[in-house]
């Protein structure tokens, strides 16, 4: 096991940086999940710290050892991709092997780390059959074990649920949980699907075009998203974002008014607020009401869709040209058009200031 520090870690493809001034600590043993949207420089930075990719600025330690010139093979570290990258023409049994037959790790020991990797993994009776034979998450258990025979410092996992489909994702995640729980190892994975995150990770990097945005345990990220960008991304669905106009601020509160005319109070540290000033009300679907209350605001209803336990409504709200969200934790029905007031509890609403940052509460 390992701590991985990435000291303003940079890379420049030619001209452009596809990530840039990239800073973080991973502790030893800790679950680290990065995410964001495609093309933002996960991956790129996953193969930096794998050695696959030359790191352009910064530093790269891997348990306190500068990496940055290390050959991915003197780093210590495994790397499972989305593809599962398995040797069609071998068994199971000679993939989960290969990597140690490389190293001259004598035979006894290397069957003993098959026997463990595929004891984990609940893939001993596949032993013998070849990668074409297996569903596709089989071939992931078979990829995964591969990186465990190698007892690396570090797993490194680049999207490895993305080829299988919704239930089997669901599967391999507690898989996941239950791997990283049972080898007590440090792993840096890569989606772009945030309930993984959220689910899988001790803390989760948010990036955002080459940036890191955040970095926190999932529940700070939902709760104290420090701006736009971390606020939209995490939470599903997503948080509504709402222009309105500061009408009075102080310490303990701000008081805004939306597009519809309704006033809205927010608890918050409004001091560094401006009177007219443009912000953007946060509102999550969970968070919202479908009665009216001392805080509130209107919208006409466009759709109810009904997800057995819940409901989502969809509302029109005047000069928002997207539809705002809620979340009824229950059955609920109205007509198309039907006019709704939404309550809104002003402990749990946020505040973004006119840069996009958070408002602190
Ligand atoms: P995705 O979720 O789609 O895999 P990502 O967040 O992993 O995206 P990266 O693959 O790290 O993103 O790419 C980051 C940026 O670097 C993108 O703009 C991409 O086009 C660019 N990029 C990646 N590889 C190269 C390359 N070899 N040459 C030039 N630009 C590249």
């Amino acid at each position: 096991m390992a701590t991985v520090q990435l000291k303003s870690i940079a890379k420049k493809y030619t001209e452009n940086y596809a990530v840039k001034g990239v800073d973080i600590d991973i502790k030893d043993g800790e679950f680290v999940v990065l995410v964001g949207p495609s093309g933002c420089g996960k991956t790129t930075t996953l193969r930096m710290i794998a050695g696959l990719e030359e790191i352009s600025e910064g530093t790269l330690s891997i348990d306190g050892v500068v990496a940055n010139d290390l050959s991915p093979a003197e780093r210590g570290i495994a790397m499972v991709f989305q593809s599962y990258a398995l040797y069609p023409h071998m068994s199971v049994r000679e993939n989960l092997a290969f990597g140690l037959r490389l190293q001259k790790v004598p035979t006894d020991k290397i069957d003993a780390a098959v026997n463990n990797a595929s004891k984990i993994l609940h893939i001993e009776h596949l032993l013998d059959r070849k990668p074409k034979a297996l569903s596709g998450g089989q071939r992931q258990r078979v990829a995964i074990g591969r990186a465990i025979t190698r007892t690396p410092k570090v797993f490194l996992f680049d999207e490895p649920l993305s080829n299988l489909d919704a239930a089997l994702r669901v599967q391999m995640r507690i898989e996941f949980a239950r791997l990283h729980q049972d080898l007590q190892a440090t792993m840096i994975y890569v989606t772009h699907d945030q309930i993984e995150a959220m689910t899988l990770a001790d803390r989760i990097v948010v990036f955002s075009e080459g940036k890191v945005e955040q970095i926190g345990t999932p529940l700070q990220l939902y709760h104290q998203p420090n701006n736009l960008f971390v606020a939209g991304f995490i939470g599903s669905p997503k948080m509504n974002l709402l222009p309105a106009i500061v009408e009075s601020a102080d310490a303990q509160n701000a008081k805004v008014r939306m597009t519809d005319g309704s006033s809205i109070t927010v608890a918050c540290d409004g001091s560094g607020l401006k009177t007219g000033e443009k912000v953007t009300l946060g509102l999550r679907p969970e968070h919202l009401s479908v009665q009216s209350s001392a805080q509130d605001f209107g919208v006409t209803v466009s759709l109810c869709e009904q997800m057995g336990d819940s409901t989502m409504v969809y509302a029109q709200l005047v000069g928002f040209d997207k539809p705002v969200v809620v979340r009824v934790a229950d059955v609920f029905r109205v007509e198309q058009n039907h006019a709704l007031r939404i309550g809104v509890n002003p402990q749990l609403a946020y505040l973004f200031d006119a840069n996009g940052m958070a408002v602190p509460r």
